[in-house]
């Protein structure tokens, strides 16, 4: 199965724009995340041959800017087509995705969106001292399982605890999306990534938000308009 990212806040070459937020497109047809802004979503979606057509289902990790951002240009041109959001989303969103003739879908557990592809369902953070609801997806291959985080809000350590809870009989392959670590400092972040180390998995691939650190840290090298195979 493939990854492919469309949106980061880092880049592979000139072609493929780079913004703050994140986007990724699972086994070519679900977009996992929109990024920041629309116009530049379009854009490296058709740069990377992506047509909206191929698209089937959008998950929508949590309600920030910078992952739903890329959302309402989409929706303008692609209407009736599933959002995947949580309950705890604000009601603007929701109303936007209706107004816009979007299928919301609101997911509380566990859910199959396509063969080996979930997502979790919602898993409650905090953010600047208020709750945030976020969801993040997991696919299951003949590799072992592969979490993708768009922002890691609930703290990536209790994330994988999650996956690793929900499918206890996986192997580890790759962890990959926005850790949130940006804002930590390196000792700290190091502290994080040795712990996400122990659990084992094949490939780790932080991004967006996790923090420049990240490459240090990182086994292959992930940014907009990189392929990955999970
Ligand atoms: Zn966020
Ligand atoms: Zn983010």
């Amino acid at each position: 199965m493939e990854a492919l990212m469309i949106y980061d806040n880092y880049t592979t070459n000139e072609k493929i724009i780079h913004g703050w937020g994140f986007s990724c497109l699972l086994d070519g047809h679900i977009l996992f995340d929109t990024g920041e802004n629309g116009s530049k979503l379009l854009k490296n979606l058709n740069s990377l041959d992506v047509t909206l057509n191929d698209i089937t289902d959008i998950v929508i990790s949590h309600d920030h800017w910078d992952h739903q951002g890329g959302l309402w240009a989409l929706l303008d041109k692609r209407t009736g087509i599933n959002v995947y959001s949580c309950p705890g989303f604000s009601q603007e969103f929701k109303d936007k995705v209706k107004n816009l003739n979007g299928n919301l879908i609101e997911l509380t557990g566990l859910t199959e969106i396509s063969t080996g592809i979930y997502s979790t369902g919602e898993i409650i953070g905090t953010y600047k001292e208020g709750p945030i609801s976020e969801q993040v997806i997991i696919c299951n291959t003949k590799e072992g399982m592969s979490v993708v985080t768009g922002c890691a809000h609930p703290g990536i350590i209790s994330i994988v605890d999650k996956a690793v809870e929900l499918f206890p009989d996986q192997d580890l392959n790759t962890l990959m999306g926005g850790f949130h670590l940006y804002k930590s400092s390196e000792k700290e972040a190091e502290a994080v990534y040795s712990k996400l180390k122990e659990y084992g998995f094949k490939n780790y691939g932080g991004t967006h938000c996790t923090g420049d650190f990240a490459k240090q840290f990182n086994t292959f090298e992930i940014a907009a308009g990189t392929r990955i195979v999970l």
